[in-house]
């Protein structure tokens, strides 16, 4: 008797029955997968992956929190490039008024002008908001001091 791989359809020498796999449980029933050759198993390992990363951003990305804190912007080296203010802040970026051209791609060190938090982050976007530029930075790595301010922040708007 063959049996087949409910993802790719092919022949399977044998199968993988993934719903013994707690972490792939719930993608598998999306997907409508009960069996699935150990190849397609690997990859849908690292879809499962992906997928919890995902979540991981969207939660920290609603995890928006309005706030005027003025920064400055410099190169990664020290160059200074504008002061400046944020719009909002999460644990994972900011997004500015940019009144200095910031070309997306760019690597930058932020840091609050009181000195309480910084962080090296890349310029994602930058957009025409009416007469006003914005730009959105995505933090590099997570920095304790940026989560620290955007905590701060959070308690004073709840
Ligand atoms: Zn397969």
């Amino acid at each position: 008797m063959h049996t087949y791989c409910d993802r790719c359809n092919e022949v399977a020498d044998h199968t993988v029955d993934a719903l013994g796999d707690p972490q792939l449980t719930d993608l598998l029933k999306d997907l409508g997968y009960r069996t699935v050759c150990p190849g397609c198993y690997e990859d849908l390992v690292i879809e499962a992956r992906e997928a919890r990363e995902q979540q991981a951003e969207d939660r920290r990305s609603v995890h928006r929190v309005p706030a005027q804190i003025p920064i400055r912007i410099e190169s990664t080296d020290g160059v200074p490039f504008a002061e400046t203010v944020t719009e909002d802040i999460s644990e994972n970026g900011a997004q500015i008024r940019a009144n200095a051209e910031l070309e997306p791609g760019t690597v930058v060190h932020i840091a609050a002008l009181d000195g309480t938090a910084d962080a090296v982050a890349i310029v994602e976007v930058v957009w025409h908001d009416g007469e006003a530029l914005r730009a959105g930075l995505r933090l590099v790595e997570s920095s304790d001091t940026w989560n620290r301010l955007v905590a701060t922040h959070e308690s004073i708007e709840s």
